[in-house]
């Protein structure tokens, strides 16, 4: 069968073809000159599948996309606080090459704009670091984010670089500000030849999936990107991505994203997916016309708004009581039930405490025997299964693993547990029943019933 992605995309792309308001970049002659028939969109998931139609193998310059890229290498350099001294992370509300400082601060109010950007730049590898030092770093990681070795575009470096005018005025206020130490020129070299590195959107659409992965690539399943600078890029991209439409953008599409002047923009959707679009031509806050189009409809067939939020938590948990039968064990002051409970997915503090709750119900507070001890007047054992539970985050590890002591003070307590996301080992073992943690629901039914017993199962209880 063929997938129905790429149809979806190419109806995608055809819907914006129509859009020919809005004029290329016009600054430099190569920016300005560019084809504006051309047009591409790519989708990736952050498990690596890649999905783009459209001139998706048309390379362009990364432009002011570099920048959160930039960003996240400063922070992994200098510290979050260092960086946060040099550079703010307020919206502006003004043009992205605006002559401005913070009141007060004397920081650039962001680090998407480009005052913010030059001074972002010069914090990477170290203040007093050279032009070729900092360019090959951050080609370095861009190449593998997007999983192929890239290249400054020459050119359009020179282009720019020539008139440069504007953010070399943007470097001298920096450096009178004291927000960068280094030469103002060399910060613009550097800055201008990040700007000018080449990708097409399925790099930039992986590029884009490694920010919603956690940092994570999808394919290389290599790190490249720190957790914490991850959610430092996607927060600031979220109020001052798109220039100083910003505010529409995020109510509107409800991706943080970022676009450059070449006309591609990236979107970053956490824990789902990477997009990118290509297509020339800017609108006057300089963002690609059909770019933003193909994000609008996408975002709206797809569910894509990052606010819609459906209830996770619900899906998580299934519960349900089973009777154990035949086997070489007998239990002896119970009617030979469990009690299991499953969770799947990506376990956070809703997913926790909506197992805590069918715990609650499910396992009625022991009652005392003649001779003091408690009892569970059903469940010889409960069992745990997390064999399709993808991740469990710390706070939830943290409710299951008390859930799972204060029930082993009373009843036996089984683990199913093959990928090891409860960590039950790194939890010291409490009360008179050892936890026992086991790989397969098989190891979980011989330990609780012996050798050769069955599970009858009674059917879902939630
Ligand atoms: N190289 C461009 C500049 O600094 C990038 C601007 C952009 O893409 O917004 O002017």
């Amino acid at each position: 069968m063929k997938s129905p992605i790429p149809d979806y995309l190419t109806r995608v792309l055809e819907n914006a073809r129509p859009f020919d308001a809005g004029e290329p970049a016009c600054y430099i002659d190569v920016l300005a000159k560019a084809d504006t028939t051309r047009m591409a969109v790519a989708l990736a998931t952050v498990d690596g599948s890649v999905y783009s139609v459209g001139d998706d193998n048309i390379e362009f310059s990364m432009q002011s996309i570099s920048k959160p890229f930039v960003y996240a290498l400063a922070i992994q350099d200098q510290g979050l606080a260092k960086v946060l001294e040099k550079v703010g992370v307020e919206p502006s509300g003004d043009a992205f090459n605006r002559l401005s400082l913070e009141a007060g601060t004397n920081r650039p109010m962001n680090p998407m704009i480009n005052a913010g950007a030059v001074a972002t730049h010069a914090l990477v590898n170290s203040p007093d670091g050279t032009v070729e030092g900092r360019v090959n770093r951050i080609l370095d990681m861009m190449s593998r984010l997007a999983g192929r070795q890239l290249h400054v575009d020459e050119e359009v470096y020179e282009a720019e670089f020539k008139d440069a005018n504007r953010n070399m005025g943007l470097a001298y206020m920096l450096k009178a500000a004291g927000m960068i130490t280094c030469d103002p020129q060399e910060a613009v070299k550097g800055y201008v030849k990040q700007c000018s590195v080449n990708v097409n959107v399925r790099d930039l659409a992986m590029m884009a999936a490694t920010l919603a992965n956690g940092g994570v690539h999808p394919v290389s399943g290599e790190r490249i990107i720190p957790q914490d600078s991850v959610r430092q890029v996607l927060s600031v991209l979220t109020t001052c991505g798109m220039y100083n439409s910003s505010g529409d953008w995020i109510s509107n599409v409800g991706i943080p994203a970022k676009s450059g002047v070449s006309g591609g923009i990236i979107g970053a959707l956490p824990g789902q997916l990477g997009l990118a679009v290509f297509s020339p031509r800017l609108d006057e806050r300089g963002n690609s016309v059909r770019g933003v189009a193909m994000c609008k409809q996408l975002s709206h067939d797809m569910g894509f708004h990052m606010m819609d939020v459906s209830q996770i938590g619900r899906a998580t948990v299934r519960s349900w009581t089973a009777t154990i039968a035949g086997g070489t064990k007998q239990s002896k002051g119970c009617q030979q039930e469990i009690a299991i409970f499953e969770l799947r997915g990506a376990v956070r503090f809703s997913g926790a405490e909506r197992l805590t709750r069918a715990i609650i119900k499910e396992i009625r507070p022991p009652s005392e025997k003649r001779d003091g001890t408690d009892v569970h007047p059903h469940f010889c054992a409960v069992l745990f299964s997390f064999r399709n539970t993808y991740s469990v985050n710390d706070v939830a590890r943290r409710l299951i693993h008390e859930n799972i002591r204060r029930l082993a003070s009373t009843t036996n307590v089984v683990v199913v547990d093959p990928n090891n996301v409860l960590k039950m080992s790194e939890e010291p073992e409490t009360g008179p029943n050892p936890v026992h943690v086991v790989k397969t629901e098989a190891e979980a039914r011989n330990y609780i019933g012996g050798i050769g017993c069955q599970v009858v199962s009674r059917g879902d209880t939630l």
